[in-house]
């Protein structure tokens, strides 16, 4: 999915724009100054097209750091947005606040679409003819509140994203993608700058392929892989106060650029909250899973106790998630981590066959069938996998499943076919 990034400074209507572009389908809410909105990627489509929103603007400063804010958001927005929208007031035109920002997105290779909202009327329209001066190309003059000329945007950014990738059979594809994600000082830039040595990738191009400048192709394991939004690695995000808010979208919109996500996690360090949240999102997107725990010099035995004890109280929701334990100081089983990639990739993309997994079906609803409900059980008549990347399987049954027989067919699925490493989504359709 292509990502589109929205860029401004407060209250120019991103978030009413936002809604605008995904149809009110989600919330989003209102700017409120210094208030961060809990969810950063949306679901947009148009004309048949899918595509994700980005709203950078989601952390809102006070008045005093707007300027490195903004600059942020840009930063981020060309880094891993396919087309940026920057968001003016028409009224106000663009100020000094946006100055570096405009700058920054002038000299980007991105494709920008310039937006002049609050034009609620047309002789605001024709005001906001003067923002052509930016140098961004044509602005679009826009009522997100009221939906004018909406649509003339959305054409536009349809036409500024990248062509959808036509599947081919049978051709070599480009490197795996993978987002090496975790908390600040978990190691990151320390097991990046294993397989890339100091400054830059030891691979600079493959052919037929084309990688962002803020990937790293980097060979692990005799493979080339890609290494998304490693930029953010090398060099961190301005001085901006909010950091951390740009560092989880940062985040975000890497594990939504990969296939697969190392979660880096501190052996030395209790699992955290942010660690929790940094799988969660990996999960959410329906990505491919190792988990490395870093650091693995520091661990002895007292320590081992009661690491085994978080994992199995902390990680519990997420039992076929691939482990690794390494050191990124050492070189500890740092040449484990390409199977485990190249094993999760391979669950994320298994397909198992669908007479074999309705003879597995069988047998399973045969030995435990649903347990009875007000004298009847829902009865699973037929399940098939609806796709791939993650494996996706629809359920057909005669009512409802209860929520822990649901449970319990996943993890009879998970102990019969693997999907070690990739989250599965079970759905069921009931049959009226
Ligand atoms: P990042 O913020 O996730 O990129 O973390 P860094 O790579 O900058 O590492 C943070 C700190 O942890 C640095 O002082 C590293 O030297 C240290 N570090 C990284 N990996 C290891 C490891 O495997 N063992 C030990 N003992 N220290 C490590």
């Amino acid at each position: 999915r292509p990502v589109v990034a929205v860029v401004g400074r407060p209250n120019v209507g991103k978030s009413t724009l936002v809604n605008r572009i995904i149809g009110r389908r989600q919330a989003v809410v209102e700017d409120i100054p210094g208030v961060t909105r809990d969810r950063v990627p949306y679901d947009a489509q148009w004309n048949g097209r899918e595509f994700t929103v980005v709203d950078t603007g989601g952390w809102e400063p006070d008045a005093k750091d707007r300027a490195a804010a903004i600059a942020a958001q840009a930063e981020i927005a060309v880094a891993t947005a396919d087309v940026v929208i920057f968001v003016v007031d028409a009224m106000v035109g663009s100020t000094d606040v946006d100055e570096a920002a405009v700058k920054m997105l002038r000299r980007s290779n991105k494709p920008v679409i310039l937006v002049a909202n609050k034009a609620d009327n047309t002789s605001i329209e024709m005001e906001a003819t003067a923002l052509w001066s930016l140098g961004l190309g044509e602005p679009f003059p826009i009522s997100a509140l009221h939906g004018r000329g909406s649509g003339d945007l959305l054409d536009a950014i349809l036409a500024a994203l990248p062509e959808a990738p036509k599947i081919v059979e049978n051709r070599p594809r480009g490197p795996r993608r993978v987002a090496l994600v975790g908390r600040p000082n978990v190691g990151k830039s320390s097991l990046l700058n294993r397989f890339s040595g100091e400054d830059r990738a030891v691979v600079d191009s493959v052919a037929g392929t084309t990688v962002d400048p803020v990937d790293s192709l980097v060979e692990i394991g005799g493979e080339t892989w890609q290494l998304v939004d490693t930029a953010g690695l090398r060099k961190r995000v301005g001085k901006a106060s909010g950091t951390e808010y740009y560092a989880s979208l940062r985040t975000a919109s890497a594990i939504e650029a990969a296939e697969v996500a190392v979660v880096l996690l501190d052996s030395s360090e209790v699992i955290s909250e942010q660690d929790q949240r940094i799988l969660t999102m990996v999960v959410e997107a329906g990505r491919a899973l190792v988990i490395a725990f870093n650091k693995w010099d520091l661990v002895d035995a007292d320590r081992r106790y009661y690491l085994d004890k978080e994992i199995d109280r902390e990680l519990r929701r997420i039992p076929w998630a691939i482990r690794l334990n390494l050191s990124a100081m050492t070189g500890r089983a740092v040449d484990k981590l390409a199977p485990a990639l190249r094993k999760a990739l391979a669950s994320w993309e298994a397909r198992i066959p669908t007479a074999q997994l309705n003879q597995w079906l069988t047998a399973l609803v045969q030995a435990t069938p649903h347990p009875v409900r007000g004298g009847r059980a829902p009865r699973i008549l037929f399940a098939t996998q609806a796709g791939v990347a993650p494996p996706r399987f629809v359920l057909f049954t005669t009512g409802p499943l209860d929520a822990g027989y649901q449970r319990f067919v996943e993890r009879k699925l998970r102990e019969e076919f693997g999907f070690e490493g990739t989250p599965i989504d079970i759905s069921v359709r009931a049959r009226k």
